[in-house]
């Protein structure tokens, strides 16, 4: 076998091909230039097709690309063996190269004539170029389109906007008139009630008396519901007054006004770190925080009543990621989940089993709520029943 091959491969018994020129070196030279600059060619355009392959990867027909740069290559391998065998008769070798390139030849061609069909199918740069231009077309319409939705959705928001704060604006507006007119008549309801106690005290028997006493204490509770209402609807009313603020001053002026109440519940306020300035309106930020302060010690039934006020970067909310937010954390009795919103609504208080706690209207959270509102912040709420509770709030003034 290996005989066999060594004998294929014998060029021993051939003349080189530069016998038939007769070694004229005119003729010679023609072909070995004219071989070489194919040569040159053949193996440079392998390269221009690899590197237009790889730069261009959504083509198809990609393997058709990469045989037919092997065709190529091999044509120009054939022509390196045309120089060869002009001094050397490897014509055995010269053969195998020419059957190579035949082969990748004929693949080549039954390739191409097989994509021919789907080659047909795609479509030309005119086409492409039709295409692109209606799709431009329609691109610019949906431009227009969705610029004119914009357009009569904002006008649309814009209306709503304005007939919500109009008719917020006449509530607040109606909350003031009707509280403020009811107030006189009350006051003179609670006035007759105290005269007649004092001036028909001994004239009426006990249970006289104490009705007369109930009426007197129901028109002062109702006084106080009509002064919460006032107030709520002054909140929505009077524009902010915001200024530069230091939230550190405002917790140590609620601790020497409410020293006593604090003293007399062994309860105590914590500020664990320096909160940075803020700029809101300093009067009803201090009221936010009066409250806040105020229930975390109300609800409170444990020996040591501590509050905690602190300002965090970041904070996990219910509602999303929130930064710069206020908190006070309480030690009391907590709050459950199903009251979370409803103790922000006007007048609505929560059976509480504190003794000795009894005054509030239940207006404190509803005040809060609002002040927040109209400093553009949030608030929320954490709360363990039985372990504390937490009051979150973000400002945005
Ligand atoms: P008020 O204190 O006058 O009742 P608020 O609006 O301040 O009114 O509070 C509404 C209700 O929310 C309270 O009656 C109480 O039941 C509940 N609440 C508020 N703060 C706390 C707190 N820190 N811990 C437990 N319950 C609270």
């Amino acid at each position: 076998m290996l005989q066999a091959v060594t004998e294929f491969f014998n060029s021993e018994n051939f003349m080189p091909h530069g016998h038939c020129f007769l070694w004229q070196p005119d003729i010679l030279w023609l072909h070995v230039i004219s071989d070489a600059g194919i040569v040159a060619a053949y193996f440079l355009i392998p390269f221009a097709l690899i590197y237009f392959v790889i730069k261009r990867k959504d083509l198809p027909f990609q393997t058709v690309f990469l045989l037919f740069g092997a065709f190529i290559f091999l044509c120009g391998a054939s022509h390196v063996m045309d120089i060869w065998v002009l001094w050397h008769a490897d014509y055995a070798f010269q053969g195998l190269i020419l059957a190579l390139t035949a082969i990748v030849s004929i693949s080549t061609f039954f390739m191409t004539v097989k994509l021919i069909p789907q080659a047909l199918l795609l479509p030309s740069p005119a086409q492409l170029a039709k295409v692109n231009e209606e799709l431009n077309h329609a691109n610019h319409q949906l431009e227009i389109l969705y610029k004119q939705s914009q357009e009569s959705g904002q006008a649309q928001l814009l209306s709503y906007t304005k007939a919500l704060e109009r008719s917020n604006q006449e509530l607040d507006d109606f909350a003031y008139i009707a509280s403020h007119d009811l107030k006189e008549p009350l006051r003179g309801l609670h006035n007759h009630a105290s005269f007649l106690l004092e001036d028909y005290q001994d004239k009426l028997d006990k249970d006289g008396v104490q009705r007369l006493q109930r009426l007197g204490h129901l028109s002062h509770r109702m006084e106080q519901l009509v002064d919460d209402l006032l107030y709520f609807s002054r909140l929505g009313r009077t524009e902010l007054a915001v200024q530069e603020t230091d939230p550190n001053q405002i917790i140590h002026e609620i601790e020497q006004m409410m020293e006593t109440f604090l003293k007399e519940r062994n309860a105590r306020i914590v500020v664990p770190k320096p909160m940075p300035h803020i700029v809101c309106d300093k009067p009803r930020i201090t009221e936010v925080f009066r409250n806040l302060i105020t229930n975390a010690v109300k609800y409170n039934d444990k020996k040591e009543r501590i509050v905690e006020v602190g300002f965090l970067e970041n904070v996990n909310a219910p509602h999303g990621k929130e930064s710069n937010v206020f908190y006070v954390k309480d030690n009391g009795i907590g709050i459950e989940k199903e009251f979370y919103e409803e103790i922000f609504r006007i007048f609505k208080r929560l059976q509480n089993p504190v003794s000795g706690e009894e005054t509030g209207t239940g207006a404190g959270l509803t005040f809060v709520k609002k002040i927040i509102d109209r400093h553009r912040g949030r608030i929320w709420l954490e709360s363990k029943p039985g372990k504390g509770t937490t009051f979150y709030f973000t400002l945005k003034a």
